[in-house]
């Protein structure tokens, strides 16, 4: 009959559609500013770390990196993740380490003491690393529902979901959209239209995940990056980290 599958699908939807509701943060996106890039890689594959970190160098910029750290020194579908040596890198070079949960978990299967349980854990991990309290979150697989919003967006400046990322007069940090540099959205180019969007003052966020010839079906190789970028800074993109992108617009209001 199918109608139980159907409910949880409504009941998921609204849940998401009450959180955005009840729980914006809106941050205003000034006009006049460069635009900027920001360049996110979740769960941190070790060719992020290499190759996707030496792009942004090459072009003068810093990412961001939303670390598991249940996948430290592990594997991520058959790819080698980052290892801590490659994050203490990451931190070095002035890149930003924002929290992605733990255990890589959908939060929106887990109760909020869970949910707790496992941000604390990423927290206290993270800050061997970074010294300091992870500002920013990245849902794992980009699903989040009204429980576990409400447990992200105290905690952190903002929470980035998956889909969307192109901004030009304000953002919900709460609900940071993000364009994937992968599958469709990556064969059809849709950074560069993005990216012609924001060129007269706006922001632009995107995320992959491995950086490398053999990317699977959720990175993108080396010359796609170098693609973005490049396209990016010719348009006069700043390539910043989320932290440093909200804090640019919030010196700007
Ligand atoms: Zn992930």
């Amino acid at each position: 009959m199918g109608v139980g599958p159907t409910m949880g699908a409504v009941a998921a939807k609204a849940s998401r559609w009450l959180s955005r509701r009840l729980l914006p943060r809106e941050l205003r996106i000034t006009p006049g500013r460069a635009p900027v890039l920001s360049m996110t890689y979740d769960d941190v594959i070790g060719s992020a770390c290499d190759t996707g970190a030496a792009l942004l160098q090459t072009y003068g910029g810093r990412g961001t990196f939303y670390v598991a750290g249940s996948l430290t020194g592990g594997q991520e579908d058959g790819k080698a993740a980052h290892t801590a040596g490659q994050l203490h890198d990451l931190c070095r070079a002035g890149h930003e380490i924002a929290s992605h949960g733990w255990a890589h978990q959908d939060y929106t299967h887990l109760r909020a003491e869970a949910i707790r349980a496992d941000l604390d854990r990423n927290s206290r991990f993270l800050a061997t690393f970074t010294g300091r309290t992870a500002a920013n979150f990245a849902y794992p697989f980009g699903r989040y529902n009204l429980t576990s919003q409400l447990q992200c967006v105290l905690r952190f400046r903002s929470c980035r979901v998956v889909g969307g990322g192109v901004y030009r007069h304000h953002v919900d940090l709460n609900c940071l959209g993000s364009l994937r540099l992968y599958g469709d959205e990556l064969a059809s180019s849709a950074w560069r239209r993005a990216l012609q969007q924001i060129a007269d003052g706006g922001w632009l966020v995107v995320n992959t995940h491995a950086v490398e010839e053999d990317c699977g079906p959720y990175g993108c190789r080396p010359d796609d990056l170098d693609a973005l970028l490049r396209y990016a800074r010719e348009l006069g993109c700043e390539l910043l980290p989320v932290e440093d992108a909200i804090n640019a617009w919030q010196r700007e209001r």
